[in-house]
């Protein structure tokens, strides 16, 4: 079994105070999230960042009024990909955030990155929204789009290094940790999303409804005091 850890947009514009999409105390993590990126266990860690031209199809202030407030309302969004023009998704707006080369891209201080491995920049095609680290929103994962909306194919990555097992941490939970861990199984990996680091744009509802899907997927919800995480050290 080789492990790896993959730390979601634990971003700046993602954590409170001052976050333009903050998520209710993502900060917080930091503790619990740098004490696995300390665990030996781990073969690879890896840390995602959102990474949006100012153009984005997410952001809010990108489409015309009335009905472009954030959180609140949602567009049909068309797969980017060549052939596939006609396939389309709903699409939930968001306040602008994590726009390339800004402070709120960065991943906050309070993360120990001197352990981290590989970095993931995601959602970099302003087409097409991109909450998982391995694909966009249509599951477009070789494709030449899916090139360029993110840096790294994480996939290939795994297989290089041998990769089983993937933990999933972040925020949000409720949206790129959960399409991150669903992605990891669909690829074939054991996954795993370790609750208590990581938090919710919509925690209570959305979260159980999002723990459902996650099962559905054939992804392990664990703690990061369970046997899945103390197996990795030998510390059960
Ligand atoms: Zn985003």
């Amino acid at each position: 079994m080789k492990a790896a850890l993959i730390v979601v947009d634990m971003q700046e514009d993602f954590c409170p105070p001052n976050g333009s999409l903050a998520v209710n105390e993502a900060r917080t993590l930091a503790p619990t999230i740098n004490t696995l990126l300390s665990n030996p266990g781990f073969t690879l860690r890896i840390a995602s960042q959102d990474s949006h031209p100012p153009n984005h199809i997410s952001f809010a202030p990108n489409h015309p009024p009335p009905n472009n407030l954030p959180f609140e309302h949602f567009i049909e969004m068309s797969n980017p990909a060549a052939g596939k023009e006609t396939e389309t998704k709903r699409q939930r707006l968001w306040p602008i955030h994590c726009v390339e080369g800004t402070k709120g891209a960065e991943i906050i201080p309070e993360i120990d990155t001197k352990n981290i491995d590989l970095y993931v920049r995601k959602g970099m095609d302003a087409r097409v929204e991109m909450y998982s680290a391995f694909a966009d929103a249509f599951g477009n994962l070789d494709a030449e789009v899916n090139r360029s909306s993110v840096d790294v194919h994480l996939k290939g990555a795994l297989e290089e290094k041998g990769i089983t097992d993937v933990f999933c941490v972040g925020v949000a939970g409720d949206y790129c940790v959960k399409y991150t861990a669903i992605d990891a199984a669909r690829a074939g990996l054991r996954s795993y999303l370790v609750e208590d680091a990581v938090r919710c744009v919509d925690p209570g509802v959305g979260w159980e409804e999002a723990k459902r899907e996650l099962r559905e997927a054939g992804v392990l919800v664990v703690r990061s005091d369970g046997p899945e995480v103390g197996g990795l050290s030998g510390v059960v």
